[in-house]
Formats: C-alpha cells, sequence, structure tokens
C-alpha cells in the first residue's frame, strides 16, 4: 500500500490507517485478529485511545510481534501532568511496547484544554518528558472544534492534528488545512465514514483520495467492511457526476439531523453534556448495548435537566432542533437500557 509522509514527524503511513473504536464490541481474540488481517493486507498505521476502554490491549496483542513494521499512534484526555503520564505509562503496557509512535493530546476541543495542557504542571511537561524518555516519538492532538483546533495548529507546538473529515463534515477544508500544512504538520482524518453514519463508502472513500495528504483512519469491526474500503485503494476509481450528485442529496438528508460534535452550542447553562448526547446513535453503532449505557449513562442522566431554554440552538451553526434531538436520543438510550433487563 502506498505510504504517505505524516508531515514534519517524517513517519511514513500507510495511505489507509486504522481506527481503534470499533474492536471494542469484538472479543478479545476476535479483535486481534480483526487487526491482524488489517495489517496482513497491508495497513501500518494503528490509532487508537486511552479511552477507547480495551483498544490498546487488543491492538498491542495483535501487533506485539511486528512491532518494529508498524506506526502505532494513541492519544490521553488528561490534562495534568501527573494524570498525563499515568496515561502514558498505562498505554505503554497495554500496547506491549516500550515506545509510542505518535501520542495525542485527546480532543482539544476548547480553549481552556490548550491553556491547562499547556500550563506549569500541564499535560505537555508529561508529553516532553516522555519524549526525552524515548517513550514517544511524536506528539499532536485530537479535536473537533474549527476554532480551537486553529489556536493550536498555531502554536507550533504540535506535529499532528486529528480532525473530522468526510464529505459532509469538510469545514477543515477552509482555514485548518491549510494553516496545518503550511506548519508541515502531519493530517489525521477522524470519523471518515462520518462516525458510523455515513453508509456508502464509496463515496466516503472516494472523497477522501481527493486529498491525499489526509490520512483517513476508518474503525472496523468486520473483514468485508475492510475489504470493500481495501478495494477502493488497490483499484481507485474516479468521481463521478453521479457521486457527486450523491453526495449532494446525502449531505442535505443529514443536513439538520447531523451532529458535527463542533460544540459551539456549549455551554449549556444546565449543564447538560449535549455534544456527548448527541453521540448516542454514533456510539449504538459501534459498540455492544451494554458498552453504549456504560458509556453514556451519566451523559444521558444530564439531558434531564434541560428546561428547553433554547440558547443552543441558537448558537448551533447548523440550526440543528438540539432539544428535540437529545431528547430522542434519551428515549433511544432508556428503551436499550431496559432491553438489557
Ligand atoms: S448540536 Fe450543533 S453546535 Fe452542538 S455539537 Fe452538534 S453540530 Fe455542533
Ligand atoms: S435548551 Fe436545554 S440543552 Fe439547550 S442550552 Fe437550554 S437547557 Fe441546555
Amino acid at each position: 500500500m502506498k505510504k504517505i509522509r505524516l508531515g514534519k514527524t517524517g513517519l511514513m503511513v500507510t495511505e489507509l490507517g486504522f481506527g481503534g473504536i470499533p474492536i471494542m464490541q469484538l472479543e478479545t481474540n476476535d479483535a486481534a485478529e480483526m487487526v491482524r488481517y488489517c495489517f496482513d493486507r497491508g495497513v501500518t498505521f494503528f490509532d487508537t485511545a486511552n479511552m477507547y476502554m480495551d483498544s490498546e490491549g487488543k491492538i498491542g496483542q495483535a501487533l506485539e510481534g511486528v512491532r518494529d513494521q508498524v506506526i502505532i499512534a494513541t492519544k490521553s484526555t488528561e490534562r495534568s501532568k501527573e494524570r498525563a503520564a499515568g496515561h502514558i505509562a498505562n498505554s505503554l503496557k497495554q500496547l506491549r511496547t516500550d515506545y509510542i509512535d505518535l501520542f495525542q493530546f485527546h480532543n482539544l476541543s476548547e480553549e481552556s484544554d490548550l491553556e491547562t495542557v499547556l500550563a506549569p504542571g500541564g499535560a505537555m511537561e508529561a508529553a516532553m518528558e516522555a519524549k526525552g524518555k524515548g517513550h514517544i516519538r511524536h506528539i499532536g492532538f485530537s479535536a473537533h472544534n474549527k476554532d480551537t483546533a486553529l489556536k493550536v495548529v498555531q502554536t507550533g507546538l504540535f506535529e499532528t492534528i486529528q480532525f473530522p473529515f468526510n464529505f459532509v463534515e469538510t469545514q477543515a477544508l477552509e482555514a485548518l488545512y491549510p494553516a496545518a500544512l503550511e506548519k508541515d504538520m502531519g493530517i489525521i482524518a477522524m470519523k471518515p465514514l462520518g462516525g458510523g453514519m455515513l453508509e456508502r463508502a464509496d463515496l466516503c472513500f472516494k472523497f477522501l483520495q481527493q486529498h491525499p495528504q489526509v490520512i483517513p483512519i476508518p474503525g472496523v469491526s468486520n473483514k468485508e467492511e475492510f475489504d470493500q474500503i481495501m478495494a477502493l485503494y488497490e483499484t481507485p476509481q474516479p468521481l463521478t457526476d453521479q457521486d457527486r450528485q450523491d453526495m449532494e442529496r446525502i449531505r442535505e438528508q443529514l443536513g439538520d439531523s447531523f451532529c458535527r460534535r463542533c460544540g459551539y452550542c456549549l455551554p449549556c447553562p444546565q449543564g447538560v453534556m449535549i455534544r456527548e448526547a448527541q453521540m448516542f446513535p454514533a456510539i449504538m453503532k459501534r459498540m455492544t448495548p451494554g458498552q453504549t449505557v456504560a458509556f453514556l449513562k451519566s451523559v444521558i442522566a444530564t439531558v434531564d435537566e434541560c428546561i428547553e431554554c433554547g440558547e443552543c440552538e441558537e448558537k448551533c451553526p447548523y440550526n440543528l432542533p438540539i432539544v428535540e434531538m437529545i431528547r430522542r436520543h434519551a428515549e433511544g438510550f432508556r428503551e436499550l437500557e431496559a432491553s438489557l433487563g
């Protein structure tokens, strides 16, 4: 498979990477087999995160024997030096390795996240110390909010950016990706399939292939899904007029029901975790019912605090009917919870 230079990290990564979310729902050995299957078919770039439950451990098990042939990226949501150092140590253990190729600060989506990470005693100190010891080779970040992400890019302190990118979520093309490229950062596309919400893989990857400097890391949980994507890389197909029309139609259909997780609606004066509650349909597709309930229980509880003040809907750039959506998700969540008995 073709390899692409991941910006100034100098790492050469396969043009198609592997996202570590969906393997959470697989049994350990099945997950490791899935990871290994992708490696055997040519993928050598694997992305996971400390918060993806046992994903790191499964990837570690699968790749232990071929560590020198793969690039492993992980992430931590911790913002303090002490806690981030704990996460790094745990990632090394779970991944069964003595170095992480790319360590990313997970979801720097609010300016306060960036400030805390960079402040004395912040997580950047832990990352720099780990880098000094050779436990981390490169440092990047992920985010969902383009304005905050642009500020993070402009610090010049990060070597890669991971941001949602698919044919429905294209906002990074305006200013964010050009700024990142100017700083010679590596660009990783999270949610190339819209977090499981876009069903036409052919359209998704034909679109992404128009942007070869952006490395997609689709999450796959079965071989057929992976083979379908892989075929689009083995025999790339041009975007046709029909494809463009189909993409436009899907964009329009999803326009008023697709949360981009940008966080512009926040903060909610009642403390409703809007962005996380909006993730319910995508999480349900990516996790088992039990995992979904465990993951979102405390989030969905905040939806009950909504007083329908409408502040969030005024701020949402996509004019989403947020109140109706989060109430519907809460209802779906409770049905799912009840089905578990
Ligand atoms: S509801 Fe709107 S503003 Fe809030 S995260 Fe989703 S898309 Fe962004
Ligand atoms: S409408 Fe509900 S969720 Fe939105 S800001 Fe008001 S209280 Fe928060």
